[in-house]
């Protein structure tokens, strides 16, 4: 139970009002050295902070919990709570307590989200942090996503009335001009979520594709938002309503106009995009409201399409291990791999190029040509990493900067970060010749020597953190400031040294120089020596056995030493801020150069990890074709250890090489096959050199993956379920151009349900779709697709065999598989023999049984090896356990197929 309001002593009284004000955040209220936390807030604390909680009376011999966090501390425990998705206010103490008269006046500063973070501490270096704002009229849908911290303002509109779900995808093979590529937010460490149902309504789809594929920090929505009730879980996002009692007098767009400083937002593509202008304006009224005063400029908007970039849905960039792999983490993963980036901005670049390939070949093949640039140039590259690599975070410095939050060490950094421009600039700047992209990124680069001058002359080499205390500004800035300095400096001792020369001058053996709050400097002379005080002394006091007296000379070291530092501090503090704002005046021109040189420093890391690991530049051709030659797959080939990795080729177009049915025992190394090829695709579409001796490459529209079985059981789908989903959101999705990637479809169900299901599919692919698609599959039944049907082919992975031993050649080559290695596998697997006896006693029973499905003689024979691979393939481990005493090798194929039914249900029931 909150306390009431007339119980409270006013203190407690000013808290409650800040808590109307700020209802459902946590207060952390400015108490001298702490930020404490009340009521209901204090007991979150202490549970979610590990605070110790105490009690307070706050009227008569009532209590209310409290706990409190020292403020230098502050960062660290609102990490904890944003991490946990709070949201907490800052109420600060508006006067110093010393000197106020009666209750100090307190007021929310700042109101901390999971998507408005500035704090450096509280924010991922190498990752975006995004506000995602939400705004449909149930027939469009508006996005806005702002990264505060590093300025980044991006718009787009979905719009599904024209019966799309999605726009399609826009893929410029021509050589066109290009489309600005903003730069978004690419997944790292947070939960996928659970494709959604292809049956839910078109325009929720595609904003929580897009929403889920930008994995914003927070979203924001209206509490009447159309899509609001029905917005499934988006990455693990928090997802925040916004009620609609506020008056709003602006329109969104007139919102907009204001805060830009413009008549029209027509400069910005803007215009007729109602749903999203009413985005962006919402995100603004959302940072306005939490950052308050403190907001950092945000300089401008872009906005963009979705159809601009290759779609890669949180299931392919999860299957791919694009930016976290299968088991959590960063390790072994695309971007671990290619991150050879020397700055945040770099950093966070190469992620959303990664997740957002391109579809426009001009484009494409310009990154490629500045990537060949810098590998056949390595002076070049080595020279342009070494710049960058002392270029500190501009984005974010800026972002700070124009916020006015900035202390002394982020202007020496940016300082430090500028000097470098002239010497990158001069690098691009081309001798000989310099590829088209290079040359524009130096254009695009400003040497802002201006600022990085006004930065050295003003910001002292090792500033402290604090700003009212000193140190800030370099000698030689401001003479009124080194004056100061030195009066500070030297005053003290220039009044020492006084003592000695005026006991010489006046030979008065005693004569004291001392100091008091009344009068200050003074000498002191004991009565004894009265008459030989010089005419120039004035008397100001009189003791009882000595007088003090004041020279002209001493009182003006004394008005220079007394208060010089705290004058100095003053002052310094004063010139800071002017520097600094001077500095945000600049802040579109240091951010453009920050974009331009977060470009050049992703290039490099390309053209490293393509001179490092042997890529090539790939060929983006005309059309639907993929030919690749000596293929690779980029993280498996760094991790195979003592085997060399085996490279392959693939082929595939609309023509005779549509479908591949690859074929071979588990272990053989399908799986890496597939993924190789789909990662070629993408790396050469992100503008990379790609892990092959060569690649020719049609464009396409989007990769679909359907990989492995693992069951969700954090959300309780069946993996069966999960699988259905995938493969229909395949089909209703994919075009001519998109490239599939199914790895073991149907292995959820039974193996008859599986297989005609795997059938149905390939079909379905072939005749409605004519996507490129590779099929790894068990069912080598699928064989027999080929025969029917021209455009499918069937491959399979080379094993080699040493009597009853079998090598993985890890090559693929053209045809199918009907050689059974069920004997060698179950070797590999060390069965022994009892549980097999059992299982054919078992089988012998079920066989009397009536069969509902009986094979044709034809077809057993080519289930009969893979029905015997599944066996180990599928079966859950007490299955295993029974399997090892199966002679798998000896059993019909019918016999086969009985076994793994009845073990199947076995293990089922
Ligand atoms: P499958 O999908 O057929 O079960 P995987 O693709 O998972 O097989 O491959 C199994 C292992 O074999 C991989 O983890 C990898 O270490 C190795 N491997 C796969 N392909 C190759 C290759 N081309 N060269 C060398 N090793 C490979």
């Amino acid at each position: 139970m909150p306390p009431k309001d007339s119980d409270l002593t006013p203190m407690y009284r000013q808290w409650a009002q800040a808590k109307r004000d700020f209802p459902d955040v946590l207060m952390l209220f400015r108490m001298g050295d702490f930020y404490e936390m009340f009521a209901e807030d204090a007991e979150i604390g202490a549970r979610e902070m590990g605070l110790t909680l105490t009690a307070r009376k706050y009227a008569g011999d009532k209590r209310i919990p409290m706990c409190g966090v020292p403020y230098h501390a502050l960062d660290r425990y609102l990490r904890l709570l944003v991490e946990k998705g709070f949201r907490a206010a800052i109420c600060e103490q508006m006067e110093d307590p010393r000197a106020a008269k009666g209750l100090v006046k307190r007021q929310v500063t700042r109101v901390v989200t999971p998507g408005t973070l500035t704090e450096d501490e509280l924010l991922p270096e190498d990752d975006h942090n995004f506000l995602v704002a939400i705004h449909s009229d149930g027939k469009a849908a508006g996005i806005a996503a702002v990264d505060v911290s590093t300025g980044d303002f991006l718009v787009t509109e979905v719009d599904c009335r024209a019966g799309a779900r999605t726009p399609p995808a826009v893929i410029t093979d021509h050589q066109s001009g290009g489309v600005h590529a903003p730069a978004l937010q690419p997944d790292t460490t947070r939960p996928e979520a659970l494709p959604l149902d292809p049956q839910a309504d078109p325009l929720l789809i595609a904003v929580v594709e897009e929403v889920r594929r930008l994995r914003p920090a927070e979203v924001i929505i209206r509490e009447n938002d159309p899509l609001r009730g029905a917005l499934p879980d988006l990455g693990g996002a928090i997802v925040t309503s916004l009620k609609d009692d506020e008056p709003v007098f602006l329109s969104a767009a007139e919102q907009l106009c204001k805060h830009f400083g413009v008549d029209s937002l027509r400069g910005y593509g803007l215009e007729g995009l109602s749903a999203a202008t009413g985005a962006a304006a919402q995100a603004l009224r959302y940072l306005q409201a939490t950052h308050m005063a403190a907001l950092p400029r945000l300089a401008s908007i872009s906005v963009y399409s979705t159809n601009q970039f290759m779609v890669i849905d949180a299931t392919t960039r999860r299957n791919l291990e694009l930016i976290e792999s299968l088991r959590g983490g960063k390790q072994a993963t695309l971007v671990e791999l290619l991150d050879k980036t020397r700055t945040p901005m770099g950093s966070r670049l190469l992620r959303s190029w990664i997740v957002q390939p391109l579809l426009d070949r001009r484009q494409i093949e310009q990154r490629l040509d500045a990537i060949e640039n810098l590998v056949q140039d390595t002076i070049l590259l080595d020279a342009l990493s070494g710049h960058l690599r002392s270029i500190y975070d501009l984005e974010r410095l800026t972002s700070r900067i124009t916020a006015g939050t900035a202390n002394a060490r982020d202007l020496r950094a940016l300082g430090l970060s500028l000097a470098r421009l002239p010497e990158v600039r001069q690098e691009l700047s081309g001798k000989g010749e310099t590829a088209e992209l290079l040359a524009q990124l130096h254009v695009q680069m400003d040497d802002l020597g201006d600022v990085s001058d006004l930065l050295a002359r003003a910001i002292a080499d090792e500033p402290p953190v604090e700003i009212t205390k000193g140190g800030l500004i370099r000698e030689g800035f401001n003479a009124e400031l080194d004056e100061l300095s030195y009066a500070a400096a030297h005053g003290r001792e220039w009044i020492a040294a006084l003592q000695d020369q005026e006991r010489a001058r006046t030979g008065i053996k005693n004569l004291k120089i001392g100091f008091n709050n009344v009068f200050g400097y003074y000498i002191e002379v004991t009565r004894s020596f009265q008459d030989l005080v010089p005419e120039d002394y004035h008397r100001k006091q009189t003791l009882t056995n000595a007088e003090r007296y004041v020279t002209p000379e001493l009182k003006e070291w004394e008005s220079k030493v007394l208060g010089a530092d705290e004058r100095a501090q003053e002052l310094e503090h004063k010139l800071f801020c002017e520097v600094r704002a001077t500095v945000a005046e600049q802040s579109e021109r240091v951010l453009a150069t920050a974009r331009a040189l977060a470009q050049v420093d992703v290039l490099c890391g390309l053209a490293q990890a393509a001179v490092e690991y042997g890529y090539s530049k790939p060929e983006i051709i005309e059309g639907h074709e993929l030919q690749i030659v000596g293929g690779r797959h980029p993280v498996v080939e760094r991790a195979t250890g003592e085997e060399p990795f085996v490279p392959n080729d693939v082929r595939l177009d609309c023509d005779s090489n549509q479908l591949m049915i690859i074929t071979g025992p588990n272990m053989a190394g399908k799986s890496t096959y597939l993924r190789q090829v789909a990662l070629i695709a993408l790396m050469a579409q992100m503008g990379s050199f790609v892990p092959a001796s060569s690649a020719r490459l049609g464009l396409v529209d989007r990769i679909f993956t359907r990989v492995g079985a693992s069951d969700d059981l954090a959300t309780g789908q069946s993996t069966f379920m999960v699988e259905m989903t995938e493969t229909a959101n395949i089909l209703h999705n994919a075009t001519d151009r998109s490239l599939i990637i199914l790895d073991e479809i149907g292995r959820g169900t039974s193996t008859f349900d599986g297989l005609s299901i795997a059938w149905a599919v390939a079909e379905y692919i072939i005749k409605q779709i004519g996507a490129k698609t590779l099929f790894a599959t068990h069912y080598h039944h699928l064989n027999e697709l080929a025969e029917i049907l021209p455009r499918v082919k069937n491959l399979r992975v080379l094993v080699r065999e040493e009597g009853d031993r079998v090598t993985f050649l890890r090559k693929i080559a053209d045809g199918g598989t009907d050689r059974s290695y069920g004997i060698q596998v179950a070797r590999l697997a060390g069965l022994p023999q009892e549980v097999i006896e059992r299982a054919k006693e078992v089988l012998r029973t079920i066989e009397q049984d009536d069969l509902a499905v009986a094979p044709s003689a034809e077809s057993t024979k080519k289930i009969a090896p893979t029905v015997q691979l599944q066996l180990f393939e599928a079966a859950p481990s007490p299955t295993v356990e029974k399997l090892k005493k199966v002679d798998v090798d000896t059993l019909t194929p019918v016999e086969a197929l009985l076994l793994l039914k009845e073990l199947q249900e076995e293990a089922e029931g």
